[in-house]
């Protein structure tokens, strides 16, 4: 049997790149699939074509992460939706402010602090009301949260890194209710955010051990593990996928 049969889940900005990786991936793995997306109307809606082709149940709900209320009204309309909730992924993010710090703007912070970080403190707040014994919550941080290896994206680590300590503060909260709390750490993953041809690749692939892109789907069979019954002692963790990156 699929490891994830009869499990409902949530991926925020699940309409493309990683995101929408790990929401086929958890479907293909057996699990009811609600994804989330700012803009991309078209591209949700075709993950969630995909999603029912496997036999699950799917739901495209447009929230920006950016608006607090929007995030608590996509995690309850799935919940609904579903008849309640198993598994939030926390992946929808954005990078602002690269570059010199001198141009960083008081918009870049606040937008990369409410997506990528309030985000997930309400999304997880609101998920745990509707999650039991055997929950999982996933965040997807970056290798560049514990290890920043270049100017020009100290704003986009601070936010990374603030979701280091959430997760293992919210294990703690979360462990009495049997509900784990893990973050991912990918590296440079082949997405719109980080094409693998883009001009920053170069640079990133000759820090990596492997010298080799990590794919979408790389990312999301760990989340899948993780959001897996052979996880359960998995709690509080940082794992990370970035070939060698940070080594
Ligand atoms: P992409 O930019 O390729 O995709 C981002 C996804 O998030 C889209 O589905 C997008 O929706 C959604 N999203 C963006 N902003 C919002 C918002 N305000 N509200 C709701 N949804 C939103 O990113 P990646 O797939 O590359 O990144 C996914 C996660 O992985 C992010 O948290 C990123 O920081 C992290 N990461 C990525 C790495 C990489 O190399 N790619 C490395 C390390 C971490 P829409 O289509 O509607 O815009």
């Amino acid at each position: 049997t699929q490891s994830l049969q009869g499990k409902r889940a949530l991926v925020t900005g699940g309409s493309r790149g990683i995101g929408a990786a790990i929401a086929r991936r958890l479907a293909a793995e057996g699990a009811d699939v609600a994804i989330t997306y700012e803009r991309s109307a078209d591209r949700a809606e075709a993950v969630g074509a995909e999603i029912r082709k496997q036999g699950r149940r799917a739901l495209a709900l447009q929230a920006d992460s950016a608006d607090a209320s929007a995030v608590r009204g996509a995690v309850n309309a799935a919940a609904k939706e579903f008849g309640g909730l198993d598994i939030l992924v926390n992946n929808a993010g954005i990078f602002r402010g690269g570059g010199p710090i001198d141009a960083v703007t008081l918009e870049d912070i606040d937008a990369t602090l409410a997506v990528n970080v309030r985000a997930v403190v309400v999304a997880s707040q609101a998920a745990v009301a509707h999650m039991g014994e055997g929950g999982r919550i996933i965040n997807i941080g970056s290798n560049l949260a514990s290890r920043v290896p270049d100017a020009g994206m100290s704003l986009y680590s601070m936010s990374k890194s603030a979701l280091i300590a959430w997760t293992q503060g919210l294990a703690r909260d979360l462990g009495g209710r049997g509900i784990t709390v893990n973050i991912v750490h990918p590296g440079s993953t082949n997405t719109d955010m980080n094409p693998a041809d883009g001009e920053q690749a170069e640079a990133q692939r000759a820090r990596m051990a492997i010298k080799r892109y990590g794919k979408a789907d790389d990312v999301a069979a760990l989340v899948a593990f993780v959001a897996g019954p052979e996880a359960g002692s998995i709690n509080g963790a940082g794992l990370t996928v970035d070939g060698g990156a940070n080594a």
